[in-house]
């Protein structure tokens, strides 16, 4: 199955934002009043060409999110992106001869504004989103929340995911997103409550679209979590639950803004191989 890496542009961040320091209120400030930035790291979207037509997971960043509401002090203090249109994950699909309408199926991992900022790409798609996730990304509140959606299209109405009891790996709940059961979401808290990633079943590997569960494979593997996710005990939980994905069975991980995820997936290269 061919899954292309999109890359919309670069991102930077704390390195506290990266892996957290310290607990609580003080570990989620830290990203705000940090002044150590990281290496500027990519904003990916995939699409995976799929026999049922092609699936977009997350729609990465986009123009607009150059500026950003100067009142919220994440937006002015902790995050700056870089992103030209051709960049933006449209005409990067276009290029390689996805048209919108090719696009049957958009999955997002969470609705961060360099998740969902692409959202625009995609009027024909049916999107799917977890339902807690799109509850609180909505309204007032979401955007104090550091959400962006009044800039989401007018036509945007995601269709909360039916999640199903039928567990997949170290993973309770799962949900098949095509006919041949290939490609499943799964829930993965942490990052935020209700973020998900996407499992591509490929032969005797899988390749997983992590989202920001991590931000690199590196944090994963040592259970550092971040300094943005509000609940630590579920993202430790979450990251444990991925090593023991990546034990079961040979595993590409591939999270939105790790610099090494498109050589990872272009080699096809697991977990500790
Ligand atoms: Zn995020």
């Amino acid at each position: 199955m061919r899954i292309h890496a999109i890359q919309t542009g670069r991102v930077q961040i704390k390195q506290a934002q990266i892996e957290g320091r310290g607990h609580g209120l003080w570990r989620q400030i830290q990203p705000i009043v940090s002044s150590e930035w990281a290496e500027w790291a990519p904003v990916y979207a995939w699409a995976i060409e799929h026999a049922e037509g092609v699936i977009v997971v997350d729609t990465g960043s986009a123009t607009h999110v150059k500026s950003l509401p100067r009142l919220h002090p994440y937006f002015q203090l902790a995050v700056r992106f870089e992103i030209e249109p051709e960049q933006e994950v449209g005409p990067q699909l276009r290029r390689l001869g996805i048209g919108e309408r090719d696009v049957k199926t958009v999955v997002l991992t969470h609705l961060h504004i360099d998740h969902d900022g692409g959202l625009a790409h995609f009027p024909y798609s049916r999107i799917f989103a977890d339902s807690g996730e799109i509850a609180r990304a909505a309204g007032v509140r979401g955007a104090l929340l550091g959400y962006l959606p009044r800039r989401w299209p007018s036509w945007f109405d995601p269709q909360p995911l039916s999640w199903q009891p039928s567990r997949y790996g170290p993973f309770g709940r799962s949900v098949r997103l095509t006919a041949a059961g290939d490609v499943i979401a799964v829930p993965t808290s942490g990052h935020t409550p209700d973020h998900l990633s996407v499992i591509v079943r490929d032969g005797e590997e899988q390749i997983m679209l992590a989202g920001d569960a991590s931000y690199l494979e590196s944090t994963m593997l040592r259970g550092a979590i971040d300094g943005v996710g509000a609940d630590e005990a579920a993202q430790e939980q979450t990251l444990a639950d991925i090593r023991a994905l990546c034990a079961a069975r040979p595993t590409v991980y591939l999270p939105t803004h790790d610099p090494q995820s498109s050589e990872r997936l272009a080699g096809r290269r697991t977990v500790a191989a």
